[in-house]
């Protein structure tokens, strides 16, 4: 576990274990405004006393980025009874239920069982407590004297990518629309020819001055939004030249030529790049 990093005044970002996800604290004059919440209710604990180390204002927001286990399944530790007051929980309109009956589900408690035997106790406590304060497009929340805004900038990573824009400090927190320990992830919910757009839209945002806080990894400037829409960018173009080219989708991974060696990476790109050229996504 890595320590707290003041990344602009009043800003402090901090990886955790595992998967390495980036959690910011931002502290306004009326309490503290928390970026997603880790991968389970204990972790969340965590996150709380290590908060109450860092500052005693109180939590009073919590902020998904999105649906992503590893952003919000810390979410109970920041409401009642855990946390009294709890915590208002703001995320985007479109962010999807998790139905405990269904396939998705079932694949990632499965996949998370593999990876080790700590994944059980967390999988037993697991109560998901999805944000109910929705934003569509912007919203501005007041943290007493300092004004941040939620902004949804299009599709990417998934439907309902939520960034914030903090004015004051000249900082973005993009959630995993950019990564910096590893390259974007694609997943079975991502919109890999939506994603350049976004990018260019998060960047028409910010000035030479920007710091850009990823959902993994530290904080970086803006060159590395620059470098991150080019990835996507390349992406979605060979997405569409394979497509164009009538590459059957099965084949395509294999036969696309990728801004990294590991092909395997793209797998979840094509396959709904290739949707949304067919029409099937909308
Ligand atoms: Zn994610």
């Amino acid at each position: 576990m890595s320590a707290w990093k003041e990344t602009a005044e009043g800003v402090f970002t901090r990886r955790f274990e595992p998967v390495d996800v980036t959690v910011t604290a931002v502290l306004g004059g009326a309490g503290v405004l928390v970026v997603d919440t880790r991968c389970s209710v204990q972790e969340g604990e965590e996150l709380r006393a290590e908060l109450a180390r860092l500052t005693p204002l109180p939590v009073r927001w919590v902020v998904n980025t999105h649906v992503h286990f590893d952003h919000m399944w810390g979410n109970a530790a920041f409401d009642a009874p855990a946390l009294e007051p709890p915590a208002q929980f703001w995320g985007h309109r479109r962010m999807p239920d998790y139905d405990p009956d269904g396939p998705e589900f079932h694949d990632l408690r499965d996949r998370l069982l593999r990876d080790g035997p700590e994944w059980k106790p967390k999988l037993d406590a697991l109560v998901i407590r999805k944000p109910d304060h929705l934003v569509s497009a912007s919203h501005a929340l007041d943290l007493g004297g300092r004004v941040i805004e939620l902004l949804h900038p299009g599709r990417g990573h998934t439907d309902h990518d939520l960034v914030l824009w903090l004015p004051d400090a000249e900082l973005l927190i993009g959630g995993d629309l950019v990564e910096q320990s590893g390259p974007v992830a694609y997943g079975s919910d991502s919109f890999p020819l939506d994603w350049p757009a976004t990018l260019a839209a998060l960047a028409a945002l910010t000035t030479e001055g920007t710091t850009y806080v990823p959902g993994h990894g530290d904080p970086s400037g803006r060159g590395f939004l620059t470098e991150s829409q080019a990835f996507v960018a390349a992406v979605a173009d060979q997405i569409r030249a394979l497509h164009a080219d009538g590459v059957p989708v099965a084949d395509a991974v294999a036969a696309g030529s990728w801004p990294i060696e590991n092909a395997a990476h793209f797998g979840d790109a094509v396959t709904r790049g290739y949707a949304q050229l067919s029409g099937e996504l909308g």
